[in-house]
């Protein structure tokens, strides 16, 4: 527990107001994390700061308090929180209009896919605090319903999903425009050269401030395994997992949407009790996918990555990585949905043999071993006739490119020079020239 908590400070000695205290109790918070000790007493005093520790370390009351006790009732727009998602948005305002319930602070989620005209209307009622999408804040502020000018504490979380999903040029226009004096905090489990120089950007003097000690940045608590599996056994065997482990809370990870629906409806044929949960879902579908869950009403999820980021649901017992993620950071922020608040959980993640290297990249990352758990009871199926010939196929044109490649002049572009991950499906940019396609019929192994 020592591991999360500071046990020597109470909240009452960070520089919060009785208030505030107050609230913390209710919401059953007895001393602060780690990075809350380290935060909330700097951030109260005005600095500017860029805050690091793990998932589920309580980051979201690490910047929430010190914008309720810096903000006064009488200040509309005073504080401004940015976060990746809808969800978060949602989940990050209720977090807070729980810490401040005995403040009289007026707090609103403002975010995609809800009627410009409702969020308008709240919006005129000036609250104190919002909390937004970058994108939706952008265009209020557009409509001239959100002034910039009235900020003083302005919060990025989760900075890092930030980046990722291509916020960029959106958050240097928000800060960018916010020319008068004010603070501003960011807060990220992970912290990258760009997130740096966006901090020095846009801060005066930053603290850096960081709850972890090891660079170990997964949480101890959870469990990690590895499956080994070939790509037409995976539903199968996801099936036969869920049956073995018996989670109270699953929630499985998929790369792709079409994934996403794709397990969903298998799982459902077999007759389990499944919800799909992904970005091209309708708001008020994704929003009564969010409230099951957080009722107990769920017992598997299958998600894209919009579920990875920041969503806190008590008791998720097992994470699973159905796809293994080309990037190690979404694997550590999918497997810090479960474990959370010092409880114990699970991760176990599909590895395909083409895979083997993407679970290197994780355990580089996170410096820990993950250990293979072996399904002695699942008998894998035999290999499809479908991949046989593609795999041949795949061969033979392998083959063929190779007699080519001397007369390819194809430039290729370069990760390393900062590619826009963003413009590539699942944000992998490729870093070999297309395989001939053979007049489109050929597959590749993972299709
Ligand atoms: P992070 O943003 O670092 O991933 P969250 O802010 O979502 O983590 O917090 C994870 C969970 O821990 C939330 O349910 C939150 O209410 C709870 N929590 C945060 N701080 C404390 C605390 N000091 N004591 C007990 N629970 C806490
Ligand atoms: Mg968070």
């Amino acid at each position: 527990m020592s591991e999360i908590f500071d046990s020597q400070s109470t909240f009452a000695d960070l520089g919060l107001s009785e208030d505030i205290c107050r609230g913390v109790k209710d919401c059953g918070f007895e001393h602060p994390t780690h990075i809350q000790a380290k935060l909330i007493p700097k951030a109260v005093e005005g600095h500017d700061i860029l805050g690091q520790s793990k998932t589920g370390t309580g980051k979201t009351a690490a910047f929430g308090l010190p914008i309720l006790q810096r903000v006064n009732h009488d200040e509309p727009f005073a504080g401004l929180a940015l976060v990746p998602t809808r969800e978060l948005a949602i989940q990050v305002t209720r977090e807070l209009q729980n810490l401040g319930q005995h403040t009289n602070l007026k707090l609103l989620a403002v975010y995609g896919g809800q009627k410009i005209g409702i969020q308008a209307a709240k919006l005129e009622k000036k609250p104190n605090i919002i909390v937004g999408t970058p994108g939706r804040v952008m265009d209020m502020n557009n409509r001239g319903l959100l002034p910039y000018n009235k900020v003083r504490i302005a919060v990025l979380d989760e900075v890092d999903r930030m980046l990722d999903i291509g916020f960029r040029e959106d958050i240097r226009r928000i800060l960018g425009q916010m020319k008068h004096k004010h603070q501003t905090v960011f807060v990220s489990a992970t912290i990258s050269p760009e997130i740096e120089k966006l901090a020095r950007q846009y801060m005066q003097k930053p603290l850096d401030l960081t709850a972890d000690d090891a660079k170990q940045l997964t949480v101890d608590q959870v469990t990690q395994r590895f499956v080994a599996v070939e790509p037409w056994d995976k539903r199968r065997l996801l099936r036969h997992l869920l049956k073995q482990e018996k989670p109270e809370l699953a929630l499985v990870f998929c790369r792709t949407k079409i994934t996403v629906d794709r397990v969903a409806e298998d799982l459902k044929r077999h007759g389990i009790d499944v919800q799909a949960l992904h970005a091209d879902m309708h708001q008020g579908k994704r929003n009564s996918v969010m409230k099951r869950m957080r009722d107990g009403k769920a017992h598997v999820i299958v998600a894209s990555d919009l579920a990875a980021r920041g969503i806190d649901v008590d008791d998720i017992t097992l994470v699973v990585n159905y796809d293994i993620p080309e990037d190690p950071d979404i694997y550590v922020h999918r497997i810090g949905r479960t474990a959370r608040r010092g409880r114990d959980g699970r991760a176990i993640a599909f590895v395909t043999p083409e895979q083997g290297e993407l679970l290197n990249k994780v355990e580089q990352l996170t410096n820990v071993e993950v250990e293979e758990m072996v399904c002695a009871d699942f008998e894998p199926g035999p290999e499809p006739d479908k991949v046989k010939r593609a795999r041949k196929a795949e061969a033979k044109a392998i083959d063929q490119n190779r007699e080519s490649k001397s007369r390819s002049k194809v430039v290729l572009p370069d990760q390393q020079t900062g590619q826009d991950t963003t413009k590539f499906p699942g944000g992998i940019v490729p870093t070999a020239a297309p395989k001939k396609r053979m007049g489109g019929r050929l597959r590749t192994r993972r299709s």
